[in-house]
């Protein structure tokens, strides 16, 4: 068996402690953006000291802005099925919860990806308890079908993202088959001890869930994302083994991680463990703030399990896409507005997309709905080639302009539009080449005329 994960060394390196000198070498380092060491990183978590945080939250924005720019990337997860086989401690999809199971028909896939699809939502990531007959491939490739085929006025989703459980390689082609963008797996917490604790079921075995991306990635699947639940054991030892694992998906696979999530524990309905160790708002901004020196290329995901104000510091340090007027029942896009006990966990973003889309707006940072990337083929190290080389952002920066401009056009309330249209002409002025300007601007009126889906 591979040792994708050396604890030992991880646990040796975490007793590190970095002088006020030593910090700044590691973060001059960090900002020529070809990552940083486990030894470095390490450091870096180490601090205390609110100076030297400060100077690590600066380092991070320099990279963020440098290479993803103003943009974040906006998104939604559609719950489908909260059938379950697994006893998870944290989650309230656990077998031990009495309460009744939903899984969506195709019908009200249709009917939520309706209402997701006029909120204004392009891309979503499709979430699903693991379940071998009610959430078989089948249904889950049935799904995926669905959404791509629901399509309501300027309506669509064009790119879904996917979170099932770890499966079989014969099962990741029908996923890739069916067109899905990212497959997300969280390895949930990479301490073996702590993995052994939380899991029963067929997801207590660790290395089929350490594995299943290499699996995914022999079906044929490049765009893989990776996170750990942030609560479950010492953050820093889970940073340390992101990172680890994305070196080591580089070195073996010739692709890092396309996306890096940081979900923290919420409360749940039915979930009582004790947490020992709760991650506070200051070390989930340093560990944010690490993951961007140490793998600047990954995109980081944060979801609406966090509250605005930190959502908001998180752009800052690092994070690059976000959900938005989420929720965690199957069929809670229909529902009424408070949270319901059938959800996963409890949520701390209430706000609608045009409430976020307008905070983003306001911070001075531009909301992309963009999905070209997979649908031309920008995967996997074509993808990492193109943003190592700096090129992506010559793409990506338009992009986002257009999309964004398409929802102003469709979705926005007029307050939104009017401080996004402000947005749009800011980052226009903002591009120094003036023959991609030209484009773009043409490309700007065009959408205003009726046209629709342009990108480059
Ligand atoms: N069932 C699949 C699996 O376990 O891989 C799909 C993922 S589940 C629907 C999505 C993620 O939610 C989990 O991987 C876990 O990290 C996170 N999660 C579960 N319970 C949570 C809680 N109480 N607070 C925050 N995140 C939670
Ligand atoms: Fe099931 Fe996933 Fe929740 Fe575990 S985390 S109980 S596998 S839905």
């Amino acid at each position: 068996m591979m040792k994708i994960i050396n604890e030992d060394e991880i646990q040796e390196l975490m007793t590190l402690r970095a002088s006020r000198s030593e910090v700044r070498e590691i973060l001059q380092k960090g900002e020529e953006m070809k990552g940083l060491g486990l030894d470095d990183c390490a450091k870096l978590l180490s601090i205390q000291d609110s100076e030297l945080l400060e100077m690590l939250f600066a380092s991070a924005k320099k990279i963020k802005i440098a290479i993803y720019g103003p943009r974040i990337v906006l998104f939604a997860p559609l719950y489908c099925s909260n059938f379950c086989v697994n006893d998870c401690e944290y989650c309230a999809f656990h077998v031990r919860n009495q309460a009744p199971r939903k899984k969506l028909t195709l019908k009200e896939v249709r009917e939520q990806v309706e209402i997701l699809e006029a909120m204004g939502h392009k891309r979503l990531l499709l979430e699903f308890g693991e379940h071998p007959i009610e959430n078989s491939i089948d249904y889950v490739v049935d799904v995926i079908k669905t959404i791509y085929a629901t399509k309501e006025g300027q309506g669509e989703i064009r790119r879904v993202n996917v979170n099932i459980a770890a499966t079989t390689v014969e099962n990741y082609r029908r996923l890739k088959e069916a067109g899905i963008g990212t497959y997300q797996l969280f390895q949930e917490t990479y301490h073996k001890p702590t993995y052994k604790k939380m899991h029963n079921g067929p997801k207590a075995d660790y290395e089929r869930q350490i594995t299943a991306l290499l699996k995914a990635f022999e079906a044929g699947i490049d765009d893989l994302g990776i996170g750990v639940l942030f609560g479950l054991y010492d953050f820093r030892f889970e940073v340390l083994a992101l990172v680890q694992y994305a070196q080591f998906m580089d070195k073996i696979l010739g692709v890092g991680p396309h996306t890096i999530s940081v979900p923290r524990f919420q409360p749940a309905h039915t979930v009582n463990f004790d947490l020992k160790h709760q991650v506070s708002d200051q070390d989930f901004l340093k560990l944010i703030a690490v993951l961007r020196l140490a793998v600047p290329y990954t995109g980081m995901i944060i979801s609406t399990r966090e509250r605005p104000e930190i959502r908001r510091q998180a752009f800052a340090v690092g994070i690059s896409q976000a959900s938005a007027a989420s929720r965690t029942e199957p069929g809670g896009y229909s529902g009424k507005k408070e949270q319901s006990a059938e959800g996963q966990f409890n949520l701390n973003d209430h706000r609608s997309l045009d409430e976020v889309v307008q905070d983003i707006c306001r911070l001075g940072y531009l909301p992309s709905f963009c999905t070209t990337c997979y649908r031309v083929g920008r995967t996997g190290d074509v993808f990492m080639k193109l943003a190592k080389a700096g090129k992506i952002h010559q793409m990506c920066q338009p992009n986002a302009l257009l999309t964004f401009k398409e929802y102003l056009l469709d979705y926005a309330t007029p307050a939104t539009r009017q401080i996004g249209e402000r947005s749009i002409l800011n980052h226009l002025n903002a591009i120094e080449n003036l023959e991609a300007k030209d484009t773009l601007v043409r490309n700007l009126k065009n959408l205003e005329q009726g046209e629709r889906d342009l990108y480059i």
